[in-house]
């Protein structure tokens, strides 16, 4: 499988390119980021978090589906997406993440979206999804806009986990899955997101 690039570099905090249909071996990076996600556990996995700076990421929330019946099925490739739309209410559900190893936390998210993207075969939609699976789209969607879900949380929370995020750019943190760190001269300075990246979002 792929690397996994963990908080504190600089492609994380990177707001993606947008992928091109002629994009050489577009469809083998597509298979490798499945593979990868799958290898690790994920149910979503984004273009940056294997050290690619591009608005891509892939979603398979199948196993979610005895919780969540929408998310039975639910798999997905996302190129060039931008969602046009937050709707439905406020829901509070704990998100995880690869490139954060050890930290979950319980993340606010609109219950719906509306979001337009390309898909593998470079065909449009435009979709409306709803419950599990538009949470995780969102989680992986932040990462191609250079933000990550810990960004998310409440001022208290972040600068209580300031330190422990400060460990794992500094890889203190046990997984079973190859990672990338960040360069030590540099972590501190990508552990928050880069100017502006939120609101682009
Ligand atoms: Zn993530």
């Amino acid at each position: 499988m792929l690397p996994i690039y963990i908080i504190g570099t600089k492609v994380l905090r990177q707001v993606g390119q947008d992928i091109p249909q002629d994009y050489p071996d577009l469809q083998g990076f597509i298979d490798l980021m499945f593979e990868s996600m799958y290898q690790s556990d994920g149910v979503g996995l984004a273009a940056p978090q294997v050290g690619k700076s591009l608005k891509l990421f892939v979603v398979d929330a199948t196993p979610y589906a005895d919780d969540f019946p929408e998310a039975d099925g639910f798999k997905r490739v996302f190129i060039n997406a931008k969602i046009i739309e937050y709707s439905g209410q406020d829901v509070v559900m704990n998100e995880g993440c690869l490139s954060i190893p050890g930290v979950r936390e319980d993340v606010t998210r609109k219950d719906t979206i509306k979001i337009q993207y390309y898909d593998q075969n470079f065909e449009f939609h435009e979709e409306i999804i709803t419950g599990l699976p538009a949470r995780v789209v969102q989680h992986e969607y932040d990462h191609t806009y250079g933000i990550l879900f810990t960004d998310r949380l409440s001022q208290l929370k972040r600068t209580m986990l300031r330190n422990k995020l400060r460990a794992i750019a500094r890889g203190k943190f046990k997984v079973n899955y190859k990672y990338v760190l960040g360069d030590k001269n540099t972590v501190d300075r990508y552990l928050r997101p880069l100017t502006n990246t939120l609101e682009l979002a």
